[in-house]
């Protein structure tokens, strides 16, 4: 009976793990990222990738990501980031470095306002902002379906990596035709492997 779809709506699961994470502090978050971190860096093979990673919207109490990637910039990774097209819900990509400058958008993310745009063909890694997921990998982004899209143009090879604050959600998510599963999810607690 557990691992049945569970009846709500993905607008209502949103709205739920949204209000879950309003609940926590700055602090809180902090303290999440740290533990990723160090999950991630135990269990996981960084080195030297082309890595795709999004920056953090504070106001919706993402994981800091800029810790992470200050993580990959020890292990040598290559750093692109997302810049979003709200027009056709797309992402374009860009490379990240010292040079690069960031500026926060009117929704609250920030993202490139200069530098080189950049081919996603030969990336390795993908890190990928959610609301929740399930036990077989199923995500619930925040609904305008960029991730799916974005994930349904690269390689099989490519990992595509969840940061979650909380562990699997115990039933499975609704899903829909493009939605795309999850290679691993990173929690404060564990990694979750689906491969
Ligand atoms: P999210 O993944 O952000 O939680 P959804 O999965 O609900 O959001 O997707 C939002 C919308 O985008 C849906 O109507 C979905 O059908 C559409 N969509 C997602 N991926 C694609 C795609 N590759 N091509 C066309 N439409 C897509
Ligand atoms: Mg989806």
């Amino acid at each position: 009976m557990q691992n049945l779809t569970i009846k709500m709506t993905k607008i209502e699961l949103r709205q739920m793990f949204q209000n879950k994470r309003n609940l926590l502090k700055d602090d809180d978050i902090d303290h999440l990222t740290d533990k990723i971190i160090i999950c991630l860096s135990e269990q996981l093979n960084l080195e030297n990738k082309k890595t795709h990673i999004f920056l953090p919207i504070t106001k919706k109490k993402e994981i800091n990501t800029y810790k992470i990637i200050d993580l990959l910039r020890t292990k040598k990774c290559k750093i692109i980031i997302p810049k979003s097209d709200f027009k056709n819900n797309t992402l374009n990509h860009f490379e990240y470095t010292s040079d690069t400058e960031i500026k926060i958008t009117e929704y609250g993310i920030p993202e490139p306002i200069n530098g080189i745009e950049t081919s996603i063909n030969d990336l390795e890694i993908v890190f990928i902002p959610l609301l929740c997921f399930d036990i077989i990998g199923n995500r619930l982004g925040y609904g305008k379906g960029f991730y799916d899209r974005f994930l349904s143009t690269l390689s099989e090879d490519c990992l595509k990596i969840g940061l979650s604050h909380f562990d699997a959600f115990e039933s499975l998510l609704p899903i829909d035709k493009f939605d795309i599963r999850l290679d691993y999810c990173i929690t404060p607690n564990r990694v979750y492997s689906f491969i």
